[in-house]
């Protein structure tokens, strides 16, 4: 297990200093600006959609690693698939945040589970949902700045 836990951590750092597609997405026709005051991470998720499918997802901000590990792989596991099943992700990445069983979720998860960890550090669950949340908000078309708070 801790062997398992290390390999985890190396996949956060990783992302946490090479973010996978970082950047303004050109054409995006959803932008969304998301703020957690606690930490101060900032972020934009950039997004183009097509027949209720996302076709593209970027993202860009600044904020502790865990923030930006978190939208990169959030961006991985989200390129392509339907809003619902967006949707249904961003629910089973919120369970498994919050330290609740996922087991029946980890096809689902993917990559997304080596995020687990941070449910032990509640301070630092923000940080993981911030672009959740964000995306969230864009999907639905929400107009007001998110905040996590
Ligand atoms: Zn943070």
């Amino acid at each position: 297990m801790s062997e398992l836990r290390e390999l985890y951590q190396q996949l956060i750092i990783d992302h946490g200093r090479q973010p996978r597609n970082f950047g303004p997405l050109d054409n995006a026709d959803i932008i969304k600006e998301g703020y957690n005051p606690l930490c101060g991470d900032r972020l934009t998720i950039y997004m183009t959609t097509e027949d209720d499918c996302i076709k593209e997802v970027m993202f860009e901000g600044v904020g502790c690693a865990i923030s930006v590990a978190s939208a990169s792989l959030m961006t991985q596991a989200l390129k392509g698939k339907r809003i619902a099943e967006a949707d249904k992700l961003f629910d089973a990445f919120h369970e498994l945040i919050m330290g609740n069983d996922y087991a029946d979720n980890e096809d689902l998860l993917g990559k997304l589970i080596v995020l687990a960890g941070v449910a032990e550090f509640p301070a630092r669950v923000k940080c993981a949902t911030l672009c959740w949340h964000t995306l969230r908000a864009a999907m639905h078309h929400s107009e007001k700045e998110i905040s996590t708070e």
